[in-house]
């Protein structure tokens, strides 16, 4: 079953009757530049098929009921108390509800609307897109549920808008400090193509990814290790950056360039400084990646995805044993290039394989992390698709 009709299932059990229209959002997998987002840095990502979905029906009254396949837990707030539990108050309701009554409050916020001035909803929720496996499962929550507000309350907010929205949930109302890149892929997508997004202007370019043509597809290894953003090494890593830019003078790791990392290496200390090389050398490599698409296509980025896998396990140290074993065996059996994608400490690796291989790269990954004695991964491949919509 569908997202869309698991969505409308769940409403109709949660109402009795059906929703006015369903909305979604996907999730998205960055094929190169990684926490190079909030360091005002570049990204390329794309949004895929898995979706999430958002069946909406107003109510009587002005509260925001939220329920969702996933979690078990229905929430059922007053719309003019939003701003009470928002950002400090989050604890009162469970930690998922907070995406999408996030996403209602920084809505309203962001366009001045009075809380007291819009109809209430019902919001029923499901996803195909895997929940925590970095491929922004809460990107395509909090664009699904934005498209749907955005257009209910008839709010004008144009997609960028409605990104910068769902990134203000995420940090405030949830509290994971993630930077822009996620909800831009969501909302943007399209289809066979990559967002190639400055994330200092939010100036976002379609770059044609070819896959099609060159008979190439991204498989993802998803090793099931979880990872977290609200603790632990993510928050880490943000703050090396910024101690790393402090350093060097300038607002953002985006304002060096790799010409200054030789000065870089002498102002601090050897953790830091890698930390640094590995955005540096990432943002170039972003930029890199665009041109080698636009001039020869899919087949020649494949250095340049290994690259940054390697900056991101030996710089930036974000990624895991399993993470390196399915890089290392998509490479062995074949495919073009392979790295971790997402924030780290976990999730899953892409592969970028010729049609006729993925078999073999299937194969390989699944054999490699039985000899190493890691669980099964989940191996399934992936389609640039498009961005959020009104589905019905
Ligand atoms: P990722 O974005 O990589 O999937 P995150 O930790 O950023 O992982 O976001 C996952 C969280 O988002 C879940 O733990 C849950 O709280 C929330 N979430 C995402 N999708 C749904 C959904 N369909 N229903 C309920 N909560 C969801
Ligand atoms: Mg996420």
């Amino acid at each position: 079953m569908t997202a869309a009709s698991q969505a409308r299932d769940l409403f109709t059990e949660l109402t009795g009757s059906g929703p006015v229209g369903t909305w979604s959002a996907p999730g998205r997998v960055n094929l190169i530049g990684e926490h190079t987002d909030y360091n005002d840095g570049f990204v390329l990502p794309f949004a895929i098929q898995q979706r999430t979905c958002v069946a909406l029906g107003e109510r009587a009254d002005g509260h925001i009921r939220v329920t969702s396949t996933v979690e078990g837990e229905t929430v059922e707030v007053d719309l003019t108390g939003l701003d009470l539990l928002f950002p400090k108050n989050r604890g009162a309701v469970p930690e998922w509800s907070t995406y999408p009554l996030g996403v209602a409050w920084a809505l309203l916020r962001a366009t001045g609307v009075d809380a007291a001035s819009v109809r209430g909803v019902d919001l029923a929720i499901a996803s195909d897109v895997p929940i925590g496996a970095g491929l922004s499962s809460s990107a395509a929550i909090e664009g699904a549920v934005a498209a749907a507000l955005n257009d209910t309350w008839r709010l004008g907010l144009d997609r960028v808008a409605l990104a910068q929205v769902g990134r203000t949930a995420e940090n405030d109302a949830v509290g994971a400090p993630t930077g822009i890149m996620d909800q831009m892929a969501s909302m943007l997508g399209r289809a066979d193509a990559a967002i190639f997004l400055d994330c200092r202007s939010l100036e976002a370019d379609v770059v044609d990814l070819g896959f099609t043509d060159a008979g190439l597809e991204i498989v993802v290894i998803d090793t099931g290790v979880k990872h977290s953003h609200a603790t632990g090494g993510y928050g880490e890593r943000r703050e090396a950056c910024e101690r790393g830019a402090a350093a060097m003078g300038v607002p953002a790791l985006r304002d060096l360039s790799v010409d200054d990392l030789a000065r870089a290496a002498e102002l601090m200390d050897e953790v830091t400084f890698r930390r640094v090389r590995h955005i540096v050398t990432e943002n170039q490599r972003v930029l890199d990646t665009v041109r080698a698409l636009r001039e020869q296509g899919p087949s020649a980025i494949g250095e340049l995805l290994l690259a940054s896998h390697a900056s991101m396990r030996d710089d930036f140290e974000i990624s895991v044993a399993e993470l390196d074993t399915a890089v290392d065996a998509a490479m062995a059996a074949g495919a073009v290039g392979a790295r971790m994608t997402g924030g780290g400490f976990g999730g899953a690796a892409i592969a970028l394989v010729a049609h006729d291989s993925v078999a073999t790269v299937t194969d390989a990954a699944t054999a490699a992390f039985a000899a190493s004695g890691f669980a099964a991964p989940t191996i399934f491949s992936v389609r640039p698709s498009a961005g959020a919509a009104r589905d019905v």
